[in-house]
């Protein structure tokens, strides 16, 4: 098996073509990943969420460094995954064109607010809040047949 190392246009590409990831956070030396939402602006160079306020944003509040992992697996042999290095931002509910543009962003997908707000699906003002996160570095990797040309040795 070969890997081949995406360029930052091809991590990109994945980027907004997805809109699931596990979110990386850190406190006090201890990781914490969970499932989450996002939609990528590529013009702004970050991703945009809408999530409960719960262990995940009290800890990038504190801690704005996480890591995000988005994937595309079929199987063992046959994956793509982009790994993003990045800083949350939260914005603020009296920053209403950031608000507005987040969640113009987040509108492509159907019942955007969901699960972020599942207490109160018609008020997802409540209990959440809207952030972003700033992609710092993108690297990405593919697994790919042997005999594609453009593949890279990795192991
Ligand atoms: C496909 C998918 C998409 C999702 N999208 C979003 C989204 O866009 N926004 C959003 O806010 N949430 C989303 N979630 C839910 C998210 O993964 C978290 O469960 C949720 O946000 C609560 O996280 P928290 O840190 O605020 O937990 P809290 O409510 O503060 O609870 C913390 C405790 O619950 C445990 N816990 C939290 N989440 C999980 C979990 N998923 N599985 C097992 N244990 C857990 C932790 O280990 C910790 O002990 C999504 C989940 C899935 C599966």
């Amino acid at each position: 098996m070969l890997i081949h190392e995406l360029s930052v246009s091809q991590c990109e590409r994945l980027l907004e073509r997805n809109q699931l990831a596990r979110l990386a956070c850190a406190l006090s030396d201890q990781p914490y990943i969970v499932p989450i939402s996002f939609t990528f602006a590529p013009q702004e160079n970050c991703l945009y969420g809408f999530a409960s306020v719960g262990q995940k944003i009290e800890w990038m509040r504190s801690n704005p460094k996480v890591c995000i992992t988005v994937d595309e697996i079929i199987d063992r042999f046959h994956w793509t995954t982009v790994v993003v290095i990045g800083r949350y931002e939260e914005i603020a509910p009296q920053d209403v064109t950031a608000r507005r543009r987040a969640q113009h962003l987040l509108q492509r997908r159907p019942q955007w607010w969901l699960p972020a707000a599942a207490e109160s699906a018609d008020e997802p003002q409540g209990g959440a809040v809207f952030f972003r996160i700033h992609i710092g570095d993108v690297t990405g990797r593919r697994a790919g047949s042997p005999d594609d040309p453009s593949a890279t040795p990795h192991v």
